[in-house]
């Protein structure tokens, strides 16, 4: 299964989430079943129990930096090109 392309608001929206979510569980000192939802699935809108995301390694000639993001249980796999201000 090829990877869907996300655009850079999406991208941007799901980074936010992800990190409001991490100071929630770090702030509250959440323990695991009561950490908050992740996003929904960008495609299926499916329940995510599983969210990775790393930074594309830098490719030969490519300029672009893009996020991959792997969603569980429902399998689809995400690429999303990076504002370079995202990168911090
Ligand atoms: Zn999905």
């Amino acid at each position: 299964m090829s990877r869907i392309e996300l655009g850079s608001e999406q991208v941007a929206s799901i980074r936010r989430t992800l990190e409001r979510r991490e100071r929630d569980i770090i702030d509250r000192v959440l323990q695991q079943p009561d950490y908050p939802p992740l996003p929904a699935c960008p495609e299926c809108n499916a329940v995510v129990e599983q969210m990775d995301s790393m930074v594309e390694p830098p490719q030969f000639e490519v300029d672009e930096r893009a996020i991959l993001i792997n969603v569980k249980p429902c399998g689809h796999r995400f690429r999303g090109a990076l504002d370079i201000d995202q990168l911090s």
